[in-house]
């Protein structure tokens, strides 16, 4: 669907949209109507800027009806005051010709105006999770009459440490309610959330708009572990003339302290970091200095690099492989803006290869594989997740075709990481061979815990 007239809204919604000066309504927008309205649970991932507010608002706004009724029938929840008082007000402004109070509820600002304000009644309310609560626990707002319940930048929300916020106001709502949730990215939290609260959901995701992909030189390398992609990023980016200004992308908190950690020595003062863990202002000052060219290298979580406008990324790197391809899309797309050239590079380990082929698959389109350098050195440490469970079938990470018959047999049980013998036998021409056997120390360690 192509135009606002086939989406046949109603006539005050039509003149509302006019007046904005929309001319075509976004993917989201067209691709969510029909779906939202049919009162389906939707999941919506789609980037930043692609109109979701009037995405999830002008499917509701089409079956708003007149209410004498002080009790609120839609709840939408944000993570931030700020981006509550702006969802409010482009409600506003979408609701323009149709008759209906929407009011913002967020923290840090006078409680009993807005406890006054609840008692004139609401027909939409757009809430941060915590004022909410503490309204709802003192019976200022009914929360069963809530019928449509839009949970907006639910990554930033989970990210934030909101769920048990979010678990309290679900056990306020009616059972009997449509769930529309929100986001630009996926992480797993946000699966999580909609695995236990979502009933059959309709996944619609928006990959990318246009293909800004054609500006955008992507690369891979399939890197042997954690450590070694800390070799193969510092080797890299020491050339600084090439690598003017590089957003490294992980997939969380842990991975971004930790590759801060192992960056910092060499880069220390070309280096910044952000993740949620970090202060606001911690977070701002970093963006800040990465912007102005302070510092040259910022490692970020998906979810974090939001918001950032960064026009002179020369390259993304992409740390980690995400599980879900969107988030591909969504990394690569901060560099290459414009009309500027933009640089993309992915390392994948061999776990992280069938992650980097459902992003092929997404993007029709595989990604070009630069060969594994010469002289950088195979790391033996490995991280806590990468240790295997199991110290009794644990094999030193020799070259796979070292390994006896005994190692295929394990193997075989375990058919999660097994591709079977030709995909193994490329993978270790692929990954060279670690310069001494396996991880020792670790290996000790473990055995001796045993005997005990
Ligand atoms: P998102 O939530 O996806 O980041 P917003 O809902 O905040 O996006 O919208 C981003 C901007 O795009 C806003 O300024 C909004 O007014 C504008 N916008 C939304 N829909 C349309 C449209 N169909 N045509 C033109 N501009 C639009
Ligand atoms: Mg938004």
């Amino acid at each position: 669907m192509s135009t606002f007239d086939e989406l046949k809204l109603s006539n005050p919604l039509r003149n509302a949209i006019e007046e904005l000066g929309f001319e075509t309504p976004t993917p989201i927008q067209s691709q969510s109507f029909a779906v939202i309205r049919s009162g389906k649970d939707v999941v919506g991932i789609a980037q930043t800027g692609t109109g979701k507010t009037l995405a999830f608002m002008m499917p509701l706004l089409m079956d708003v009806k007149y209410s004498k009724d002080i009790h609120p029938k839609i709840l939408v929840m944000a993570p931030t005051r700020e981006l509550v008082l702006q969802i409010a007000e482009r409600i506003e402004e979408f609701a323009k010709y149709i008759n209906v109070r929407v009011l913002p509820i967020y923290g840090g600002t006078n409680i009993n105006t807005q406890k006054r304000a609840l008692a004139d009644g609401a027909d939409i309310i757009v809430a941060t999770p915590g004022r909410l609560y503490d309204l709802a626990l003192n019976g200022n707002v009914q929360l069963k009459a809530i019928k449509k319940l839009v949970i907006d930048e639910v990554d930033v929300m989970l990210d934030l440490g909101f769920r048990f916020q979010l678990n309290n106001i679900f056990e306020l709502l009616p059972e009997k309610r449509q769930n529309i949730m929100f986001s630009a990215t996926m992480t797993e939290e946000v699966d999580a959330l909609i695995d236990s609260f979502f009933r059959f959901p309709q996944k619609i995701a928006i990959a990318i708009s246009g293909t800004p992909l054609d500006n955008i030189l992507q690369e891979c390398y399939a890197v042997q572990n954690f450590y070694t992609k800390v070799n193969l990023l510092k080797d890299l980016i020491h050339d600084k003339e090439k690598y003017r200004k590089v957003l490294v992308f992980v997939s969380n908190k842990r991975s971004a302290d930790r590759l801060f950690e192992a960056l910092d020595e060499d880069f220390g003062n070309e280096l910044c970091v952000i993740h949620s863990n970090k202060t606001q202002n911690y977070r701002m000052r970093s963006i800040e200095q990465f912007d102005k060219g302070v510092n040259r290298i910022l490692v970020s979580t998906d979810v974090m690099a939001r918001g950032i406008d960064l026009d002179r990324i020369s390259h993304v790197i992409n740390f980690d492989t995400p599980f879900y391809p969107e988030n591909y899309m969504h990394r690569i797309g901060r560099t290459g803006r414009a009309e500027q050239k933009g640089n993309s590079l992915l390392f994948y380990t061999e776990k992280e290869t069938a992650a980097k082929e459902r992003i092929e698959e997404l993007m029709d389109y595989s990604i070009p594989e630069n060969e594994f350098p010469d002289g950088i050195e195979i790391a033996q440490q490995l991280t806590p997740e990468e240790r295997p469970r199991d110290a009794e079938s644990y094999v030193p990470n020799q070259a796979i075709d070292e390994r006896g018959p005994g190692f295929h047999e394990k193997k075989e049980k375990n058919k999660k990481v097994n591709l079977g013998g030709s995909y193994q036998r490329e993978i270790a021409k692929k990954y060279k061979k670690p310069k001494t056997r396996g991880d020792k120390t670790y290996h000790k360690r473990n055995r001796t815990k045993k005997k005990k």
